[in-house]
Formats: C-alpha cells, structure tokens, sequence
C-alpha cells in the first residue's frame, strides 16, 4: 500500500510500505477513506517531535472502513464504517477510568507519532472497541473528519477547561483550525460574546461567518488596547490560547478580567513568561492539556443533530494520492487561504 513517510526533518515520501496487520486481538484494520492534514503533522516533518522516528506514516485524522479485526474486538466487523480518535485508549487503565485517554498506559496519542498513523491506505488501530466510533447513516465524512482531532481539541482544551458560561465575553487568539473549532463548539455554551484575534484578515472574516461577534486584527490593531476598550476596562471572562507561541499567552495574561480563566490549547516550543505577580490578585484559574477525545460522543450528538457543522472548514480537497500536493497548500495556508484540506481515498 502507499502512505506519507516522514523521513526525518524535512523530508517526506508517498512511498509503498506494508499493509498493516493485527498484531493484538484488540486491533482493528481500517482502510482510510478521507484523512487530512494537522498542524501538529507540519511540526514533526520540521523535527519539532523528536519522539517521531524516520520511517513513520504520519496522520491521525480519518474515518474508514473496517478491513479485519481482532479476536478480542466486540463492536465492530469487517465493512463497519468507522471515524478515527486522534488518540488510541484501552479505556480500562486508571487514567482511562478518569477519561484522560490521551495518558491512557497502553496507548494515548500515537498514532502518526508513535506507531503508523491514517495517512495512508490502511492504518491498524490498537484498542479499536474504545478509540473507534461508528459513523451514523447518511453523515457527513468530511465533518467528521474535523471531529478525529480538532473539534474535540477545541471543546475539551478551550472550551470545557476555559469554564465558558452563558453570556461570558470570551476571547480567542489564533483563528486556524483549531481556533475556529474552540468558536464552533464554544456556541454550545451561549457565550454573550466572543471575539477572535489572528494576524489574517481572510481568517478574521471567516471567524465571523462562524458566530465571532468581533474580531480583532493583530499588526492593525493592539489587542489589549481593543478588549480592555470593549469590556470598559475589565477584560474577558475567558481568555482561549490556540496559537502556541510567548506572545499570544501574554496578551491571554492581559486580558483576563479578575475571577476569570485563561485555557491554553497551544503546543509550546519555547518557554513562555507566566506574570504570577500580576495574576495572583486578579484570582485567576490557569489551564492546559491534551486533547482526550472524551467528548466524541458529545460532538457525534450535536452533528447529527445538525447543532454544529465543521465541515465548513474544509477549504480544499484532493486525492489520497495527491497529498504531496495538499501538504504544499496546508503548509501555505495563508497564501493558499487554507484551513483543512481533506484527502479522499
Ligand atoms: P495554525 O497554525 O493553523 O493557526 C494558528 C493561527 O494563529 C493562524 O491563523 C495564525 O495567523 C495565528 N497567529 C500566529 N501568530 C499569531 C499572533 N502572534 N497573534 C495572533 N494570531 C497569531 O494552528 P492550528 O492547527 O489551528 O493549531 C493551533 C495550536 O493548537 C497549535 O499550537 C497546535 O499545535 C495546538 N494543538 C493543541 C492540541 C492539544 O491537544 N492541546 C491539539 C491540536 C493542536
Ligand atoms: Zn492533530
């Protein structure tokens, strides 16, 4: 079969490999029928991940269709159609028990990190029963691709660890994929207000078609200058981090208002200043995390309610084959005016 070989930093191949087998009467064979392409992946082919090795099909992100399983698997059979967790969880481990399936102690995030990940024909999956879930008739695949990673990412890390209540002015640095997951599924939560801050005016008017009442465009504006003026000096009730760099934390730090919450969904790579002397007596609550997927079922329920469609941030499509190519586009987002590229076996 043919699938995305990372080949160390920089390098990358559409080359054959295996077919993937059942290794464990766990496992579960799936062969992909729409993958796409995470930020996260375009950080390991820089070499930001140095647990990845070279060799390594990239990808966590897909559904497909049951091919084979193991002895041990109970809710699935050859020909189920399935989506794919970004993290592979027993479900039975004490971390498991408490839902942080992403420290699960025989699994958590993996795939395309640790093991052969979807971008490719097929892809094996350890712990099918509890890191596969079925695909409901008549779905729309491209949306729930959005919910293998990005969507749950959005409501646990932003969202759910961020305490968005009804009629809290929420603000959230970084409109990519992952910024505008936090904006979808936030309105779960009838915030009163939410504002988008990104450097991208193209991204920014997106933010709005998606329910951002306000945005703010960094370089054109100072985004701490903007909220404390909108919020008559006080800050936001919940100030959401999807960017991943010092200073979006920072201007998180400043804009909170007392009593509020900042959640930081960004990967870090480099350290960033935590302003404890300032914070302390605003009585703020700081968090952070790895996306469980705990709230699949949650979001599976509210799509096939037609309460949240994320495959409005599919901007592209390609061939499987063709992923070279899309990795040329999402790598290029801004250029490209690219959010998700969806890759269809
Ligand atoms: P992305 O790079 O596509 O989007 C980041 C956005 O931030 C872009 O629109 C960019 O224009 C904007 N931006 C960059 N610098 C900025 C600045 N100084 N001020 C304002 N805006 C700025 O990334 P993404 O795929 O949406 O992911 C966002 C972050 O979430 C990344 O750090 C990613 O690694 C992380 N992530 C975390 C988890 C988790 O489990 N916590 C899971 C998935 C992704
Ligand atoms: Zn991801």
């Amino acid at each position: 079969m043919k699938a995305l070989v990372y080949q160390g930093p920089g390098q990358k191949a559409w080359a054959d490999k295996d077919k993937p087998e059942i290794q464990k009467p766990t496992d579960v064979i799936v062969k992909i029928t729409k993958t796409t392409i995470c930020g996260t992946d375009l950080h390991i082919l820089k070499g930001d991940v140095p647990t990845v090795d070279a060799g390594r099909t990239l990808g966590h992100e897909g559904v497909g269709v049951v091919e084979a399983v193991g002895a041990a698997v109970e809710n699935f059979k050859p020909g189920d159609a399935v989506l794919i967790s970004c993290v592979t969880s027993c479900g039975k481990c004490a971390n498991c028990k408490r839902q942080l399936y992403a420290h699960c102690s025989d699994g958590g995030w993996i795939l395309g990190h640790l093991i052969d990940g979807t971008q490719a024909e097929y892809v094996r999956i350890p712990h099918g029963d509890n890191s596969l879930y079925p695909i409901p008739d008549g779905a729309d695949e491209e949306a729930l691709v959005m919910l293998s990673d990005i969507m749950p990412t959005g409501l646990e890390i932003g969202v759910q660890y961020g305490n968005v209540k009804p009629g809290d002015t929420i603000a959230i640095i970084g409109a990519g994929p992952v910024g505008m997951s936090v904006l979808l599924t936030a309105q779960f939560y009838s915030p009163g207000r939410i504002v988008m801050i990104d450097m991208d005016p193209a991204r920014l008017e997106l933010a709005k078609q998606f329910g951002a009442t306000d945005t703010i465009q960094v370089g054109a504006d100072d985004p701490v200058a903007k909220i404390l003026e909108m919020t008559g000096g006080l800050g936001v009730d919940v100030a959401i981090e999807a960017v991943g760099v010092p200073a979006t934390f920072d201007i998180c730090q400043k804009i909170v208002s007392a009593g509020g919450n900042i959640a930081n969904v960004g990967v870090h790579g480099a350290p960033v200043q935590l302003h404890i002397e300032e914070l302390w007596i605003k009585n703020i609550n700081i968090s952070m995390g790895l996306v469980s997927t705990n709230t699949t079922p949650m979001l599976l329920k509210t799509l096939n309610a037609g309460k949240v469609n994320p495959g409005k941030l599919v901007t592209h499509r390609f061939k499987l084959d063709e992923i070279l190519e899309a990795y040329e586009v999402f790598g290029n987002a801004a250029r490209e005016k690219a959010m998700k590229v969806i890759l269809n076996a």
